[in-house]
């Protein structure tokens, strides 16, 4: 559910016009909701009630400012994936011991920052990066608390560029080789080794990965404590999906989600991590752009938006859908138009959708993509010149530019001529 709604026929972001927005800050923008930000975090946190938990935002879905101080301030953990997300959320305000350290490239420099400012564990996810992180904390006078990131070799049946859970993936450690790592871990003096982690993939639809994946760490807590290691906190990952499309069914709730992790590895005493970012930030978002043009081609109408692939790159990047609504309700029975629904780049793939049947509209008129709160902006650049377009936070009948669009003699100095030239 999420709080973007017609209102006497004008799409709104709660109590707001979303053509108000684009008066006010011109077009193309995201726009995202409190509410519905608020609402998704606090579905998870619910679900997991009764159990020592702690519900890690994976920022690297959504990190503005503004996104990380709301969650944060609801409680919000944050899953960071490099040194700037850290950065950034300890900038929103958010202190070290709820920051978990995610990812499998970290730099030493990155490890001694949060060593430094404030962590609550590391997930590693190889033995150099034990390696490396032992040697930095010990450098330092200090432990490292990590889990280590298991592979279980789960299909996670989604798309492949975000599938991380196979045997095949980059990601974390073969789980049939688990004892060895953790014994080694053990034995290093500059880490302290409190838990398990897994991710298997991102918008995945349906649970049953999952409880393959939570039943092969269940196993796993028993093993290494068998072993002797005081595993007393799992970190589950993110990846539950969202309705891109309003036509399929809709995936599984975080309820039934939260049931089901309290079914696998509820019994064992630990505590609870889980990383959600799409689930929290997608459909708390809109992506609103203009129409610049309507032209006929030979077999096909294309729809020519002010916004583009470098602005929202799902579509090209994962073959993603995005429901296209316009912002101004058609007359009720209007005809339906079908068109191929395309940016300005110099690029076959600046393509949002292919014969897209949606309620006839002109040169000027407005529309958003929904469910573009997560991996949207983030995954923004300014391809062909095109700076990046600015975020909007409303709450109620308030809203707020949350990162504006940069001018052109703004992005061009970015640059710097060198004297010799
Ligand atoms: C991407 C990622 C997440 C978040 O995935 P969503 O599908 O957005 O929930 C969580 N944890 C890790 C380690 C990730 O790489």
């Amino acid at each position: 559910m999420d709080h973007f709604l017609y209102r006497d026929g004008a799409l709104c972001a709660e109590d707001v016009r979303l053509e108000d927005i684009a008066a006010q800050v011109g077009t193309p923008f995201y726009v995202y909701s409190s509410a519905t930000l608020t609402r998704h975090f606090k579905l998870f946190d619910d679900a997991l009630e009764g159990t020592d938990h702690l519900v890690c935002f994976a920022m690297k879905s959504n990190s503005n400012q503004a996104v990380i101080k709301l969650l944060g301030d609801l409680g919000a953990g944050m899953d960071v994936v490099s040194g700037g997300e850290y950065a950034r959320a300890r900038a929103a305000g958010v202190p070290g011991e709820r920051i978990v350290f995610s990812g499998i490239g970290k730099t030493r420099e990155e490890m001694r920052t949060a060593l430094n400012s404030g962590i609550r564990q590391f997930n590693v996810e190889s033995e150099p990066e034990l390696a490396a992180l032992n040697e930095v904390a010990l450098s330092l006078g200090v432990t490292a608390p990590i889990t280590i990131r298991v592979n279980p070799d789960v299909d996670a049946k989604t798309h492949a560029k975000i599938a991380t859970g196979k045997s095949e993936n980059k990601f974390g450690i073969p789980i049939s080789r688990a004892r060895e790592v953790y014994t080694h871990a053990a034995g290093l003096k500059g880490l302290d080794v409190i838990g398990i982690d897994v991710h298997i993939g991102s918008q995945l639809t349906d649970l049953a990965p999952f409880e393959a994946a939570y039943l092969k760490v269940a196993d796993l807590t028993k093993t290494l404590r068998a072993d002797g290691h005081n595993i007393r906190r799992l970190d589950l990952g993110g990846g539950l999906g969202i309705p891109y499309e309003r036509s399929n069914s809709a995936p599984p709730l975080p309820t039934e989600y939260g049931a089901l992790i309290k079914r696998t590895v509820g019994d064992l005493g630990c505590e609870i991590e889980i990383e959600p970012g799409r689930l929290i930030s997608g459909n708390a978002g809109l992506m609103v752009s203009r129409v610049i043009y309507v032209k006929e081609g030979e077999d096909r109408k294309f729809l020519i938006l002010d916004a583009a692939m470098n602005d929202l790159i799902r579509p090209a990047m994962y073959d993603a859908w995005h429901d296209i609504d316009p912002v101004i309700e058609a007359a009720p029975g209007a005809e339906r138009a079908t068109y191929d629904v395309v940016g300005p780049v110099c690029e076959s793939g600046d393509t949002f959708a292919k014969g897209r049947a949606m309620a006839p509209l002109s040169a000027g008129d407005l529309v958003a993509f929904r469910s573009a709160g997560a991996y949207g902006a983030v995954m923004s650049s300014e391809y062909n010149s095109r700076p990046l377009i600015p975020e909007v936070l409303v709450m109620g009948d308030q809203f707020a530019v949350i990162r504006p669009r940069p001018t052109y003699e703004e992005m061009i100095n970015r640059d710097t001529i060198p004297a010799w030239l």
